[in-house]
C-alpha cells in the first residue's frame, strides 16, 4: 500500500519536470506562474499540497496552470484548490492527446495515492463532482464551484416558493433561460422533491441531496441535445405530469420518488452518439452491453455507481425493501427509454383498460410510460421552445450522421441532412412516435389532453413550413 503522498518544495519541483517535456521547466519559479497567489500563501501550499504545474506554452501562450491538489481534509486551501481545478478543467480539451494522457494518469495515480487518507464526506464531494468533470473534459461553472462552498444555495435562490412553484407548473419553461445560471435548474429540482414531501418522507439528508443533485449535472456531457438541460426538462415534464395532470394521486411516495430520480438520471453520461452507432462502431460500450440497449443499461450503471457513493446516496434512510423497489423502478424506468422498445410498451399499454393501482406490475408499465412521455415531450411545449428542442436534436443527429460517413458506417435516413429536414423529422416523429404513446396515457389520465392538443397545433406548424419550403423550390 502507498503511503500518502506529501508534496514539499523539492518534490512539488520534481512533479513540475515530470510535467514539462521540454527544458522549459528551468525557466519557471515558483512564484511565476502563481498569478494570484501570494508568496506566504503560496509557500504554505507547497508544503501542504501537491503541487503541479502544467505548461502549455504551445497550445495556449504562456498559460499556466497551477494544480493544487490539496489532501488537507479541514479545506483550509479550498479557494486555492477551487482556482485550479478550474483551471485544469479548462486546460483538458484544449490538451493534445499524450499530453492529455499523462496528465489524467498522473492525476487518477495521485487519487489512489490520497485515497488511504482521512477525508471528511464534504471533502469528498467536492472531489467526485470534480472528478466528473474532468472525466467528462469540461471545465467547472463559477456558480456550481460556489455551490460546492456554500452549502445554502437551495435557500438563497431569491424565489419564493410559490414563484419555483410558477415556474414548475407550467410547460412554458425553457430551461435554456438559465444556461449560465445553472445551479438555478438545481433549485428548481430541489423544489420538486420537497414539494412533493420527499424529503420529510424518506428523510433525505439536504446535503446528501445537494451533493447528489451537483454530481448529477457534472456527469451530463456538453452535447447539443442530451445534456443536463434535457435531463432537468424531462424531470420538469414527469412533475408536471403528476400534479398539473393529477397523475400522483394515484402513485405512493416510493414510486414519486423512483420517478424524479429516474428522469434526473436517465440519460446520464450520453455521448450523444445513439445504440446503433455504438454498435455499428464496434465501441467498448457497445461491446461491453452485448449490443443490448447500450446506452440504457450505461445510464442505469451509472446511476447506481452514484448512488453508491455514500455523500450522494439520497436512499441512504430507506429500509430495505424501500430502497430495493425504488432501484427496481428506476431500472425499469430507464431501460424503457430505449426507442427500440417502444412497440412492445405501447402495446402494453393499448391492452391495459383500467389500472390496478394496487399492482406493482401495473405501477411500473404506467411509470415507464411517463418516462417515455417525458422523453420524447418536446413537442408538448410551446411552438417556440419545441422549435428550439428540435434544432438541438438534429444538431446531435447530424453530426452523428458526418461521423458515420467519415467512418464508413451505415447513415439512417432521418439524421442524414441530404435526406431529411428538422420539419419531415418532427411531423415524422409526432405521428408515429409522440402522438400514439400520450393518446394511450392520456385515456388513462385526461388531464394529459393539453400535451395532445398541442403536440397536434405544432405539427402543424411544422406542416406549413414544410410545405412552404416545397412550395418555394
Ligand atoms: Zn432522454
Amino acid at each position: 500500500m502507498l503511503a500518502p503522498f506529501r508534496a514539499t518544495s523539492k518534490n512539488a519541483k520534481f512533479l513540475l519536470y515530470f510535467f514539462l517535456p521540454t527544458r522549459q521547466a528551468s525557466t519557471l519559479s515558483y512564484h511565476s506562474e502563481a498569478d494570484n497567489l501570494n508568496t506566504s500563501l503560496f509557500r504554505q501550499l507547497c508544503d501542504s499540497s501537491i503541487y503541479l504545474v502544467i505548461n502549455r506554452v504551445n497550445r495556449i501562450n504562456r498559460f499556466f496552470a497551477a494544480l493544487f491538489l490539496t489532501p488537507d481534509s479541514n479545506l483550509r486551501n479550498l479557494q486555492i484548490t477551487y482556482a485550479t481545478r478550474r483551471a485544469v478543467g479548462f486546460l483538458l480539451p484544449g490538451m493534445e492527446e499524450p499530453d492529455k494522457l499523462r496528465v489524467l494518469t498522473k492525476l487518477q495515480q495521485l487519487q489512489e495515492e490520497w485515497s488511504n487518507g482521512k477525508k471528511t464526506e464534504s471533502y469528498i464531494a467536492q472531489e467526485n463532482v470534480f472528478w466528473a468533470a474532468v472525466d467528462q473534459e469540461y471545465a467547472l461553472g463559477p456558480s456550481q464551484l460556489h455551490l460546492l462552498e456554500d452549502r445554502r444555495w437551495t435557500e438563497d435562490s431569491g424565489w419564493s416558493k410559490a414563484e419555483k412553484r410558477n415556474m414548475l407548473e407550467t410547460l412554458d419553461f425553457d430551461p435554456y433561460l438559465f444556461e449560465r445560471e445553472e445551479h438555478k435548474l438545481l433549485v428548481l429540482t430541489y423544489e420538486m422533491f420537497d414539494s412533493l414531501g420527499l424529503i420529510d418522507r424518506f428523510k433525505v439528508p439536504r446535503g446528501i441531496l445537494q451533493n447528489f443533485l451537483l454530481q448529477l449535472q457534472a456527469s451530463y456531457r456538453r452535447i447539443p441535445f442530451h445534456n443536463f438541460f434535457h435531463s432537468y426538462n424531462v424531470t420538469h415534464t414527469v412533475y408536471y405530469f403528476l400534479t398539473v395532470c393529477n397523475v400522483k394521486n394515484h402513485l405512493g411516495q416510493i414510486e414519486l420518488f423512483a420517478l424524479l430520480l429516474s428522469a434526473l438520471c436517465h440519460d446520464i453520461d450520453h455521448p450523444g452518439l445513439n445504440n446503433t452507432f455504438l454498435s455499428n462502431a464496434k465501441t467498448d460500450m457497445g461491446s461491453h452491453y452485448n449490443d443490448f440497449s447500450v446506452l440504457e443499461q450505461h445510464h442505469c450503471h451509472k446511476t447506481f455507481e452514484m448512488l453508491g457513493k455514500p455523500e450522494c446516496n439520497v436512499l441512504i434512510n430507506l429500509n430495505h425493501i424501500e430502497a430495493t423497489r425504488v432501484r427496481k423502478y428506476i431500472a425499469a424506468c430507464i431501460l424503457a427509454t430505449d426507442l427500440s422498445v417502444h412497440g412492445p410498451y405501447l402495446a402494453q399499454l393499448k391492452q391495459m383498460q383500467t389500472v390496478d393501482w394496487s399492482s406493482t406490475q401495473d405501477k411500473e408499465l404506467i411509470m415507464c410510460g411517463l418516462i417515455k412521455c417525458a422523453d420524447i415531450s418536446n413537442e408538448i411545449r410551446p411552438t417556440q421552445i419545441g422549435r428550439r428542442w428540435a434544432q438541438r436534436v438534429m444538431t446531435e443527429f447530424f453530426a452523428q450522421s458526418s461521423l458515420e460517413k467519415e467512418k464508413g458506417l451505415p447513415v439512417a435516413p432521418h439524421m442524414d441532412p441530404t435526406k431529411t429536414t428538422t420539419a419531415t423529422g418532427q411531423i415524422g416523429f409526432i405521428t408515429y412516435l409522440g402522438l400514439p404513446l400520450f393518446n394511450e396515457l392520456t385515456r388513462l389520465f385526461p388531464n394529459m389532453k393539453v400535451c395532445c392538443d398541442q403536440m397536434i397545433e405544432n405539427r402543424a406548424n411544422w406542416e406549413r413550413e414544410r410545405s412552404k419550403k416545397t412550395g418555394a423550390t
